[in-house]
């Protein structure tokens, strides 16, 4: 039997027949592990795509859909990558007719597709389109060329900017840019650049990632050799502030520490996990966090697919937190949001009071100028914002 142990189903009898009822999820998130090339910073679970290594892999995230959905309704789907546009018409087809066959799309308050300059066609807009798809997320990463192809990005600037315009004309309201900044020989001006370029566009939401060095990265070893310098703690924090400023002043509202949009475009989906409410993750890698316990699939995309083709458990790691342990994640995820958490929600949420529960460290970040703690709430400063991880570390 195919194992899949996230959630339970309630049943209810009804005029003597057993009626599956249906969990109500916030969110779905599916991911498709394949890209044309590695960027050199690049971390995340993806491999160099083989087509028909993802026709093998449809069929595995077809089995695992089919049993993790059929309990459950969903507010959001998210696919994510890797670079889901990379697979081909007939397989991006196959993929959003699969998640159509098992999630209501017509009623989700959110469909979010990434989209990677270089891999999307007019077809294949067109399907995106015709698949309910309201939401679209570019990695655009920077608008200078020279910067692009330092990074190992597979597009230049205008090519990102054609496939922006392509899908407004094609009726896609809802677009989020992803910005890269903080990167080896940077100025800040060239930063500047890049947001102005930006904002000229107009999308809904722009996130703005300043570039961690993850090991075992190409860049890692770059910058460790001396081929590449990084910047200064300094500089980065330089281009961070003028970030906030400036996407302010062009009406975006900085909702989350890296996260900005226009009014009432928010990420719904994001803001699941900020708010570390429940959420299924589909595909090798994915995460899922269902009754309070956190699952994550087999990583391996070669093991993802030969596990689902002999009905094996896809699911290699779970984790039930303490409750001590939640209510510090409940906090530390509620942080990145500038609105913060009232302290109400935060009762609700983990069963703590959150002054007994970090009272030493609530009076010294407050007295620090790093959060503003009143009666009602606790969220960072615009100071805070700027070393948000020191100041979540506090609460570990
Ligand atoms: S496109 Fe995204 S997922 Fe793919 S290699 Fe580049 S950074 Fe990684």
């Amino acid at each position: 039997m195919y194992v899949c142990s996230i959630g339970k189903a309630k049943v209810r009898k009804q005029s003597g027949l057993a009626v599956i009822t249906q969990h109500q999820i916030p969110s779905l998130y599916i991911h498709i592990p394949f890209c044309i090339s590695k960027c050199i910073y690049c971390d995340f679970n993806s491999i160099v795509t083989k087509s028909q290594m993802v026709d093998e892999y449809l069929t595995a995230i077809e089995q695992e859909l089919q049993s993790a959905t059929g309990r459950h309704s969903f507010g959001t789907v998210f696919i994510g990558g890797g670079t889901p546009t990379v697979v081909n018409e007939i397989q991006l087809d196959r993929l959003l007719n699969m998640i159509a066959k098992h999630v209501d799309v017509h009623n989700l308050k959110e469909y979010t597709i990434e989209v990677n300059p270089g891999t999307l066609s007019d077809e294949k807009t067109i399907i995106m389109k015709n698949s309910h798809v309201d939401r679209i997320s570019i990695g655009i990463q920077s608008f200078n060329d020279r910067y692009l192809k330092l990074l190992g990005r597979i597009h230049s600037a205008n090519e990102a900017k054609d496939i922006y315009f392509n899908l407004r004309e094609k009726g896609f309201k809802n677009i989020s840019i992803d910005l890269i900044y903080g990167y080896p020989a940077q100025a800040i001006n060239e930063w500047k650049k890049d947001l102005r370029e930006c904002c000229k566009l107009d999308p809904e939401h722009i996130s703005a990632y300043c570039l961690t060095y993850e090991q075992g990265t190409p860049i890692v070893e770059m910058t460790d050799s001396g081929t590449l310098k990084k910047l200064n703690e300094e500089e980065e924090l330089k281009m961070y502030e003028f970030t906030n400023d400036f996407l302010c002043d062009n009406d975006y509202n900085h909702y989350e520490i890296s996260n900005f949009a226009k009014r009432g475009k928010e990420c719904l989906h994001n803001t699941v996990y900020w708010e570390n409410r429940e959420y299924i993750g589909i595909g090798a890698g994915a995460f899922s966090y269902v009754n309070g316990e956190r699952y994550c699939n087999i990583k391996s995309v070669k093991e993802y697919i030969s596990s689902s083709r002999s009905k094996k458990r896809l699911i290699y790691f779970s984790e039930k937190l303490p409750q001590k342990q939640r209510a510090s994640e409940i906090l530390i995820m509620a942080l990145r949001m500038t609105s913060g958490i009232s302290k109400k929600e935060f009762a609700q949420r983990s069963g703590f009071d959150l002054n007994e529960l970090f009272e030493k460290q609530l009076n010294n970040l407050t007295q620090a100028g790093l959060i503003n703690f009143d009666d009602e709430r606790v969220m960072l400063t615009r100071k805070g914002l700027s070393v948000a991880d020191s100041v979540m570390m506090e609460f570990v």
